[in-house]
């Protein structure tokens, strides 16, 4: 999607150790008309299939994913917790995934009430790198018996392999700006 592309090549820095920051319009601060433009593509993407509901992770997926579900004929918008809290009640799927940017372990938590078998869902993050984000999302729908239709990515970092991974085991996967090379030498950022 230019319109990201370009946002990305114009506000993006590239930080040391392959982190893309972005957080002037996508994941600190929010261009809410551009989370709205990316529902809007998503949804021509996605032109045809049943989508009941939308599986994001807190915290950067919440905005995207509830924008973006205005184009979904306002599917409910179901987000992971990545924290136990008093608030957390009833049954829960739950398994533990690594953070890429946070560099530690954190469990993710859905409540069962809120993934119901046979319903379609799609999956909506800011960034797929290697994929363990998502993979944990996966294994919470596979436990809950959900079919997940894809995912729909606002940048994906191709050159950390995740999002072919998840291709390759046959999941559709929608990312509006995928980064080919990036170097935070000279800050250059070239898409596929
Ligand atoms: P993965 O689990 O695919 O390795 O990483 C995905 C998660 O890590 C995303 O949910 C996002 O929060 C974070 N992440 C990974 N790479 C980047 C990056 O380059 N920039 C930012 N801002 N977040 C990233």
């Amino acid at each position: 999607m230019k319109l990201l592309e370009d946002r990305i090549r114009e506000e993006g820095t590239v930080k040391p150790g392959d982190v893309l920051k972005v957080d002037a319009f996508l994941n600190h601060q929010c261009d809410v008309a551009l989370f709205d433009k990316m529902g809007e593509e998503w949804a021509r993407l996605f032109k045809g299939v049943r989508i009941d509901k939308i599986l994001t992770i807190e915290a950067s997926g919440i905005g995207i994913a509830c924008i973006a579900a205005r184009h979904f004929n306002n599917a409910p918008v179901v987000f992971a917790k990545k924290a136990q809290s008093i608030n957390l009640d009833g049954e829960q799927y739950s398994t533990t995934i690594y953070s890429f940017t946070k560099q530690k372990e954190f469990p993710v938590i859905v409540g069962k009430r809120f993934l119901n078998e046979g319903e379609h869902v799609l999956i909506i993050d800011d960034f797929l790198a290697n994929g363990n984000a998502l993979n944990g999302l996966l294994e919470i729908c596979e436990s809950a018996g959900v079919i997940v239709e894809g995912f729909a990515i606002a940048v994906e970092k191709g050159f950390q392999g995740g999002g072919d991974a998840l291709r390759q085991r046959g999941y559709r996967v929608e990312s509006l700006a995928n980064v080919r090379t990036m170097d935070a030498t000279t800050g250059t950022i070239e898409f596929n």
